[in-house]
């Protein structure tokens, strides 16, 4: 059985098809600049990768590329899109609309409409690649599935806000979290590899990238998360503020002239890792300029670190205990220096890491990077978001 993932961005479309017997990648890649000039559109498969600029002007015209490539007969891995059993579409927002993944139906896509502006900036794209593969693809069946679905097991007093109760009733306003396909895959494979089951665990599970947020994860189940309404809260990202007193953002606003929007954009894309640096978003380029001397870079991945500190200690409080913290992400997989000042000083915790596995973990598989004495198991796990999609895909379209 094979599922070809989905992952629609405004002017993107990244794409994997999935061998569910083996779960391995027969063929991945990326439209970018769909509807822009110079299109361009990636494809690998059988070890090699094809980069062509090719015109698309709609994601319809980069849905049809992607299948005539997986079907082409020099550089294809299927012999027709009938080989397609189905396909998985990544959501970001899902209000309380969906709260688990959901075959693609008229009924689901009018709900859909209806939680467009819950994330005015992904989820419209999805609806516009769910339409694009299924003018291809009009009899495989769908799903669509949520980056918010694993935390809908938090607790009401993990996902209120303190807010009018009723601007709850009205608009849903709470904790909805994202990464949630990332949080679930790594508890999974965290118990898989230590060989325990799920249910006796208390996991954290730190999604450091460009986007971070982190879990609670109790006996398999998400109890709280980092990121909130949108993926603006939680430790401070990338280009993203994190947790931020309103009245300090309104203060600003007033003081440079934003209106609500301008304010939003300028937490989402001016602040983090970025604004406090002045350097970069990206942690390679914060540390080397770090170690440089720039003392800036410095304030900013050290408030990264203090950040996920205080939300592991947080959350080792509402788990009452930790068995197994993770790392996974661009920064959780790679970056060892923000593990080590991540989980430094944490003896009274039952954590300490050993330093050179640490700082020689292996890439692109799971590692322990513990010290022998070390109460808690420390792992660093690649995420595989697509295979959670796919795995997602097959059983809510009961193709299994
Ligand atoms: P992601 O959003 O998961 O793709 O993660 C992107 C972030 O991971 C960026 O800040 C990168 O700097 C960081 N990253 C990726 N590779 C490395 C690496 N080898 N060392 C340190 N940071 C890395």
């Amino acid at each position: 059985m094979k599922i070809l993932v989905i992952n629609s961005g405004s002017s993107s479309l990244k794409y994997q098809l999935i061998d569910m017997e083996t779960e391995n990648v027969l063929a991945k890649g990326l439209c970018e600049r769909i509807g822009i000039a110079n299109s361009n559109f990636v494809y690998k498969a059988h070890g090699q990768t094809i980069e062509q600029q090719i015109d698309m002007p709609t994601h319809e015209a980069a849905v049809k590329i992607v299948l005539d490539t997986l079907t082409d007969k020099r550089v294809g891995v299927i012999k027709s899109m009938d080989e397609i059993d189905g396909v998985g579409h990544r959501v970001v927002a899902s209000g309380e609309a969906f709260k688990k993944p959901t075959l693609v139906t008229p009924e689901a896509m009018k709900l859909m409409e209806e939680i467009k502006d819950l994330a005015p900036l992904h989820n419209p794209a999805a609806i516009v690649g769910v339409n694009a593969c299924l003018a291809q693809m009009p009899h495989t069946p769908m799903v669509l599935v949520f980056d918010t679905g694993f935390h809908f097991t938090m607790p009401d007093y993990a996902y209120m806000y303190a807010v009018d109760y009723s601007h709850y009733e009205k608009y849903k306003i709470r904790r909805y979290g994202a990464h949630g396909t990332s949080h679930k895959y790594v508890a999974e494979e965290a118990a898989k590899y230590l060989g325990k089951d799920l249910c006796d665990l208390k996991i954290i599970t730190c999604h450091l990238g460009n986007g971070s947020s982190i879990t609670a994860v109790k006996g398999g189940k998400c109890v709280d998360t980092s990121m909130g309404f949108t993926p603006l809260a939680g430790v401070p990202m990338g280009t993203r503020s994190g947790d931020i007193d309103f009245a300090a953002a309104e203060y600003i606003a007033e003081k440079e002239g934003m209106d609500v929007s301008e304010m939003l954009t300028y937490l989402n894309k001016k602040c983090g890792m970025l604004g406090i640096s002045g350097v970069s978003s990206d942690f390679r380029d914060l540390s080397a300029a770090a170690e440089e001397g720039n003392d800036r870079a410095r304030l900013a991945l050290d408030m990264f670190a203090y950040a996920t500190k205080k939300y592991i200690g947080s959350y080792a409080a509402v788990l009452n205990g930790v068995d197994v913290i993770v790392f996974t992400a661009g920064i959780g997989e790679n970056d060892d220096k923000v593990r080590a000042a991540s989980l430094k000083d944490m003896e009274y915790l039952g954590v300490k890491l050993d330093d050179y596995k640490n700082a020689h973990c292996p890439r692109g598989t799971v590692a322990e990077i513990q010290a022998d004495d070390s109460r808690v198991k420390v792992l660093v796990i690649p995420t595989n978001e697509e295979l959670v999609i796919a795995r997602e895909t097959v059983q809510e379209a009961k193709l299994a």
